[in-house]
């Protein structure tokens, strides 16, 4: 890298429409946060970039000066791959506008759109995509490696939905990608994380959804965890693909609609949403209410938009997070023993363990439609530990440790990307399973030089 002088800098910045942010900048801690605490780290440079032109004249400076770079959307990621130390930050979160076609069933949804944002402006219309629980999460990190949510089921990953994007290759060049054009590069960035470019627009299907839908929680008790958890092994196995159920198990939260004395004890909670009428959902949902005596529920019609910030307030951004991830295609009962073992010692209370029921829709398609391999994932747990104080760190990190590695011989190997901590780069021939061989040759051809590389890296052949 060549040593950047002021008239270098002052030179870059006269290309872009946007802003340059340097630590001179009053606001420069605040541009440079990112949701996960445990992040702490200084850019030389970020750009928040207006448009596509700026993209391309970063990369231009970028090849020119030899400065490393990350790709900053939502900031959500977990690894904290958008940020990099003494590098230059190309800060997407600005360029954050969502049109939808409502005619068409689209939405084009610029990078730094986050789910909340893409909802807001689709449910006007009683339509959807498939995206993920936490409505600040960013929608560019979250469908390049995947995406899913309450209606992956019904509707697929978020890969699967979408159409087309826009995007800056490591020629800085600016080219549209689809079934059509580029159909490599297509395939590869459904899944293929940020490997490949800079995707500056997105193109995805919309469904109708809601605008109201069945949901709700049901908080069960902990005593009887392992039973409740073969029930919903074998329950919801049956569940239509309109329906998906996610078990969370954690400290209670102060819910209204929980009693005082289970705040702060470990729960079952039944977490659910429905596409339908509230008749047949109620119907469906009623053995879940069975499963043992609940200490407490909450559900029936709410706006689909409420339901995707349900899990808002538990989710916020300045705590610490560590994660660590696993995909089953059965929860067999020995893994059930663990996830009852440790959820009895979590060590701090936002720390949970989530979920997420897969299957439907997505497990119907090839594993070789897109880049995005875990189609026959039936379950994806995330065991999320989370903490304020930096003091309780060890604790926090070790809790999660174990709990993955006595996980590890009844899940099936794979690995979702967006789920992957900093340390866990090994993991990623295996988190792209038999489709990695094909990414590795698309990366050598589009990324030869591997100059995206703060990501879960997929290295050229
Ligand atoms: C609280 C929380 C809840 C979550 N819930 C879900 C969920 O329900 N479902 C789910 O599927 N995932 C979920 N995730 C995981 C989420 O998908 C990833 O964290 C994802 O990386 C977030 O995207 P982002 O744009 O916010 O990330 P950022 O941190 O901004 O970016 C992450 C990485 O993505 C790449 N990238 C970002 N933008 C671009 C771009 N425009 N072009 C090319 N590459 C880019 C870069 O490599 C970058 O380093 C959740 C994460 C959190 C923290």
């Amino acid at each position: 890298m060549k040593t950047l002088t002021q008239i270098d800098i002052d030179n870059f910045s006269a290309t872009i429409r946007g802003r340059v942010v340097t630590d001179t900048d009053s606001d420069y801690d605040a541009v440079r946060s990112i949701w996960n605490d445990m992040i702490d780290r200084r850019p030389k440079l970020m750009v928040q970039c207006s448009g596509t032109a700026d993209v391309v004249s970063c990369i231009k400076f970028i090849k020119e000066s030899g400065i490393n770079f990350s790709i900053r959307s939502g900031g959500h990621n977990i690894a904290g791959s958008s940020i990099r130390d003494d590098a230059l930050m190309i800060d997407l979160s600005t360029m954050n506008s969502v049109f939808v076609d409502s005619k068409n069933r689209r939405a084009y949804v610029e990078p730094g759109a986050l789910l909340g944002d893409v909802d807001h402006e689709t449910q006007l219309y009683g339509l959807a995509t498939s995206l993920g629980i936490n409505s600040t999460t960013g929608v560019a990190g979250l469908t390049l490696g995947g995406g899913f949510g309450w209606i992956s089921r019904k509707h697929g990953m978020t890969v699967d939905n979408l159409i087309a994007a826009q995007i800056v290759t490591a020629d800085g060049e600016s080219i549209r990608v689809s079934k059509d054009a580029h159909p490599d590069l297509f395939w590869a960035i459904r899944g293929g994380g940020g490997n490949f470019g800079i995707v500056t627009q997105f193109e995805l299907q919309l469904h109708p959804v809601g605008p109201e839908v069945f949901c709700g929680l049901i908080a069960l008790p902990f005593d009887s965890a392992k039973e409740t958890l073969k029930k919903y092994r074998e329950y919801t196995a049956t569940l239509p693909d309109e329906m998906s159920i996610w078990a969370v198990i954690r400290k209670a939260p102060p819910l209204p609609f929980l009693p005082e004395e289970v705040h702060g004890k470990e729960v079952v909670i039944m977490a659910f949403l429905y596409i339908g009428d509230e008749e047949s959902g109620a119907k469906l949902i009623e053995p879940v209410r069975k499963f043992a005596e609940p200490h407490g529920e909450f559900f029936g019609m709410m706006p689909y938009k409420a339901w995707q910030q349900i899990f808002d307030p538990l989710l916020t951004p300045g705590a610490r997070n560590y994660w660590k991830s696993h995909n089953f295609e059965r929860l067999n009962d020995e893994m059930l023993d663990v996830i009852v073992e440790y959820a009895s010692k979590i060590p701090s209370s936002p720390c949970e363990i989530f979920i997420a029921q897969m299957g439907g829709y997505t497990s119907r398609q090839a594993i070789t439609k897109t880049a995005y391999v875990h189609r026959k994932a039936n379950y994806i747990m995330n065991v999320h530990a989370r903490w304020d104080d930096s003091s309780e760190d060890e604790l926090c990190i070790a809790w999660a440790r174990a709990f993955f590695k006595s996980a590890t011989p009844h899940a099936m190997g794979g690995a979702y990307v967006n789920f992957m901590t900093e340390e866990e780069n090994e993991r990623v021939p295996s988190a792209y399973g038999e489709n990695y061989a094909k990414l590795t040759e698309i990366k050598e051809k589009y990324d030869p030089e591997n100059i995206f590389n703060l990501n879960q890296n997929i290295k050229p052949k």
